[in-house]
């Protein structure tokens, strides 16, 4: 790119950087850009709070960390079409992320747990963050809760290799916690992107940490569930998290409800009888 800003952005890294920001502008409707002498753009900082982030409305207790940069920032976007090479999209999405220390989760990490499955799925998940087993091994869902996950997607008629699996946070916060709100906001840019490559026609958010920062609400699962919402113009449904379902196996039927509701939208042939437990 020649011009204002000259020899600084002869670095192809730095380029990189500038275009994927001016990308994720636009897509939050930001279009208009002016030039201050110290914003310097460098790769590293990509994360860091956007301007125009609409302000948290009331939170309770259990969300006040929740609320992120990925809602529609106002009034629900078209659907985007597919890039016509989302598996390279998504590897210069990867490349981009790097070796990520832009927020303090890569300090106890193994490795980033970047996503999962087919570039070009209709369908995606998005869960909460890795655990140990998907830290140790570099993949979502791979613990017993991706056991679960497995199950559903089957119950469904699908393959996990037919969907496309990714979480919030792409480190394992410590123990196991919520991740804090600051994290997946330094980490929900590159969900975002992953969104837009993949274009799913439908997203289904695991749980209350994934829902609540994907929509910028503050709703309890009670509200979120059983419904359709909209994602900057992907339809979006909320079912509860696997490991809840682990804890809880009688909510099975209800997540079953949810994702009966998912396939449908998607033209899936419902089976007459619900799966097994
Ligand atoms: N829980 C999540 O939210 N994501 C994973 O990848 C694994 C467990």
């Amino acid at each position: 790119m020649a011009g204002p800003c000259g020899s600084r952005l002869d670095s192809p890294e730095l380029r990189r950087a500038l275009q994927s920001r001016i990308e994720y502008y636009r897509d939050l409707g930001i279009t208009d850009f002016y030039r201050r002498a110290s914003s310097a753009v460098t790769p590293d900082d990509s994360g860091e709070a956007l301007p125009g982030h609409p302000a948290p409305v009331q939170q309770d207790e259990d969300s006040a960390q929740q609320l992120s940069l990925l809602a529609p920032v106002a009034s629900p976007a078209a659907p985007r079409a597919r890039p016509a090479d989302p598996a390279a999209q998504l590897r210069l999405i990867r490349e981009d992320l790097g070796e990520c220390t832009r927020c303090g989760l890569h300090k106890g990490r193994q490795h980033i747990v970047f996503g999962v499955g087919d570039p070009r799925a209709q369908l995606m998940f998005v869960g909460e963050g890795p655990g140990a087993d998907e830290d140790q091994q570099g993949e979502p869902f791979v613990g017993r809760a991706g056991q679960l996950l497995n199950k559903m997607i089957e119950a469904m008629g699908l393959k996990r290799e037919d969907v496309y699996i990714a979480n919030v946070v792409k480190c394992r916060p410590p123990g196991n916690r919520t991740p804090e709100r600051d994290e997946c906001e330094t980490c929900s840019p590159f969900l975002l992107r992953q969104i837009e490559a993949i274009a799913p026609k439908v997203i289904v958010a695991l749980g209350a940490v994934a829902a609540r920062n994907l929509l910028a609400v503050n709703q309890p699962m009670s509200a979120l569930r059983g419904r359709w919402h909209d994602f900057r113009g992907t339809r979006l449904a909320v079912t509860y998290h696997p490991a809840f379902l682990l804890r809880d196996p009688r909510q099975k039927k209800e997540s079953w409800k949810d994702l009966q509701m998912v396939m449908e939208s998607l033209a899936l042939p419902l089976p007459e009888k619900s799966p097994p437990g």
